[in-house]
């Protein structure tokens, strides 16, 4: 099974979410994407390699130098999705003999990016993620909804509750 970051980050946000996604049924917002992908075209990282995609798997939004990897995002308001999403992408890097020095979380929005180094025990946590990610998109049936006030912004909300 192909796992991708966006799978990686749902699986911190909702399973319900994961399972969807997982089984085609897609309804991002795509305007909000083009926006984001318009503000990293435009942001001043220079000669880096932005947008790259490897195996139809992992898509980094800018690998620098092919050892820092950059995440953008809009907002902080999943912080621990977006954290391991970049560790995922550091992970899948490492395991194809590519030596990731560190990954960055940006947030040009908000002027702010944090950095992080993949550790022996997340390497082991990713294991499990994995793991799990796996056994719930194998489900028959999607999980429960998760009844949170983050389902508002969801682009699946209309899906799970209209
Ligand atoms: S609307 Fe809520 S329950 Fe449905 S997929 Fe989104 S986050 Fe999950």
């Amino acid at each position: 099974m192909k796992i991708t970051g966006n799978m990686v980050n749902y699986y911190f946000v909702c399973e319900r979410k994961l399972w969807l996604f997982s089984h085609q049924i897609q309804f991002e917002n795509e305007n909000e994407n083009v926006k984001l992908g318009k503000m990293l075209d435009e942001s001043s990282y220079g000669r880096n390699e932005k947008h790259v995609m490897l195996d139809n798997v992992v898509n980094l939004d800018m690998l620098e130098d092919w050892s820092i990897i950059h995440e953008i995002k809009k907002t902080r308001a999943i912080e621990p999705a977006a954290e391991w999403q970049l560790k995922y992408y550091m992970y899948y890097l490492e395991q194809k003999g590519i030596q990731v020095q560190k990954g960055i979380l940006d947030y040009p929005r908000l002027k702010q990016r944090f950095e992080y180094i993949l550790t022996e025990e997340d390497r082991l946590k990713l294991k499990e993620y994995l793991d799990n990610i796996k056994k719930i998109v194998t489900q028959k049936t999607a999980p429960k909804r998760i009844e949170q006030s983050i389902c508002k912004s969801c682009a699946y909300y209309e899906y799970c509750y209209i």
